[in-house]
């Protein structure tokens, strides 16, 4: 019962936020709703729910992994001074990536990761 809530608990965080989120920043909001969460039952959890696809994993440049629910196809923004992570979702974007995604069966492959990003400067940072 307990490892299920928890599981609900960190899942609900990653859906309900607006960008990637990392495990540190999951473990400070954990942390300022009075919910203290050992860090590594924190990764355990993510380890789970990323075996359940119910998330995805977003590797940026900087070294942080980032967790975003699974939805559709998009690709990423990083801020190479912030390390701020966006999602940039657009429709042609989405059918595009499935094409590339059918070229790349066709070869025999079937994709478990896809992790496209760019590289950029945010607002704040400019
Ligand atoms: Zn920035
Ligand atoms: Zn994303």
């Amino acid at each position: 019962m307990y490892k299920t809530k928890t599981k609900e608990l960190i899942y609900n965080i990653i859906k309900d936020s607006e960008k990637p989120i990392s495990a540190l920043e999951i473990s400070q909001f954990l942390k300022s709703k009075n919910k203290n969460l050992h860090k590594t039952t924190v990764y355990r959890t993510l380890e789970k729910l990323l075996d359940m696809d119910l998330i995805n994993k977003v590797n940026s440049v900087s070294g942080i992994v980032f967790y975003e629910s699974l939805d559709e196809h998009h690709i990423h923004i990083e801020c190479s001074k912030c390390k701020l992570v966006k999602c940039v979702n657009d429709q042609e974007i989405e059918k595009k990536l499935y094409e590339i995604e059918a070229l790349i069966k066709l070869k025999g492959f079937k994709v478990k990761q896809e992790d496209l990003s760019f590289q950029g400067v945010c607002n704040s940072c400019n």
